[in-house]
């Protein structure tokens, strides 16, 4: 018989009742280290109290009220998002998936606008930008795709790194290239800088927008707000979600004025998207998170942490092969299964998130203490002892 709950993930046997900063506390009383925070969306740790405060307090005056009216908390998020990047304009959404959705529509409606015929959108493979149509069929795999055809038509996929394929699939007829410039889920794989600057150039020499997908290394993950700031080149249009809410559900279109032309009253929209509650919250990460002093302390947090995984690596050759990432956008590339690594951490009481490629990732609360990152090394050594 099926499961009154849609069997669509295999879940480990645990569940949590509470969360102090990086810490779960297990119904049975058990206290975990999170080194996943919700798979990055934890951003400022379980149970802030300013995001707490931000929340209750919308939530005694106004829930819900839809896009027919005028929403304060979107003016002054957007405002703040549109002042600390390269965008001009904002929509907000509820997830990750609905910011592809709208990048995939934004870009075809831009060549529209402009009446040129062009909806070819090129994606990578390993890449995940959501669970969505437009999702699915960006990301191309069999895993996310078999099943649900016909797929949204209109993609091509090129091998990640494959720079002579990417010229060869890229010409005037391309709308967009979009690309995450850290893989989360494919296992925390980053794009070089040298290679966005290409893909930037290789874009504009045939008009192609460009698409980041920052959903997971955004929002401070990577030491700067966005990612793609480490390599100077902005992109058109950029997805956010994940670490914006800091666990409540929200997410982000970010792009220039160029870029939105066609996105004209009616052209999209979404019941939810961007509501007060959303946006008390996205309001609260931003104003701590968007700030060369916070961080200036994810970098130094990073540091702490890198060292001392790259001593594990070192300490235990059989069971890890190598760290890679930036900021608190950790992976460790394991030689034994990655699954039984993240299941060995169960027992150790860490948490952390199984990647492709083989790899675990190490994505905790961006202001994880000191002390935290010298008790999730102890425990990862532990972990890889057991093993
Ligand atoms: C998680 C993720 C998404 C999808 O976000 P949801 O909120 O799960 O819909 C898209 N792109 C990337 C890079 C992600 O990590």
């Amino acid at each position: 018989m099926i499961p009154s709950i849609l069997p669509t993930y295999n879940r480990a046997p645990m569940s949590f009742v509470a969360g102090e900063g990086a810490w779960l506390i297990e119904k049975d009383g058990r206290r975990f280290l999170d080194l996943g925070a919700g798979i990055a969306v934890n951003s400022l740790g379980h149970a802030n109290p300013d995001l707490v405060a931000a929340l209750t307090e919308q939530a005694g005056k106004l829930w819900h009220t839809s896009n027919l009216y005028e929403i304060p908390g979107q003016q002054e998020l957007a405002d703040r998002l549109v002042d600390a990047t390269f965008a001009d304009t904002v929509f907000f959404t509820n997830s990750g998936t609905e910011a592809c959705e709208l990048a995939v529509k934004m870009a075809r409606k831009h060549w529209f606008e402009k009446g040129e015929d062009r909806f070819e959108i090129i994606a990578f493979t390993g890449s995940f930008h959501g669970r969505s149509a437009a999702g699915i069929a960006a990301a191309g795999s069999e895993k996310m795709t078999k099943g649900f055809g016909p797929l949204l038509p209109g993609f091509t996929h090129v091998a990640f790194g494959d720079h002579e394929g990417l010229r060869a699939a890229l010409n005037d007829k391309t709308a967009a290239v979009i690309i995450e410039p850290i893989q989360g889920e494919g296992g925390i794989i980053p794009v070089p800088d040298q290679c966005l600057k290409g893909l930037r150039d290789a874009c504009d020499a045939v008009g192609a927008l460009l698409i980041f997908d920052e959903v997971q290394c955004g929002m401070g993950r990577t030491g700067k707000l966005f990612a793609h700031e480490w390599s100077g080149v902005t992109p058109d249009i950029m997805m956010v979600a994940k670490g914006i809410g800091g666990g409540f559900p929200l997410g982000a279109v970010l792009a220039t004025e160029a870029a939105a032309v066609g996105m004209t009253a009616g052209s999209h929209g979404s019941t939810y998207g961007g509501n007060p509650l959303a946006m008390a919250v996205g309001n609260a990460v931003m104003k701590i998170v968007a700030d060369d002093a916070f961080l200036a302390e994810v970098n130094r947090k990073s540091g702490a942490m890198r060292q001392g995984l790259e001593g594990l690596v070192a300490n235990h050759p059989d069971v890890f092969e190598a760290v890679r990432g930036a900021g608190l956008m950790l992976g460790l590339k394991c030689k034994v299964p990655n699954t039984d690594v993240v299941k060995a951490g169960y027992d150790a009481q860490i948490l952390t998130v199984p990647a492709g490629d083989n790899a675990i990732r190490i994505l905790p609360p961006l202001n994880i203490p000191d002390e935290d990152i010298s008790e999730a090394l102890r425990r990862l050594d532990q972990v890889a002892a057991s093993l």
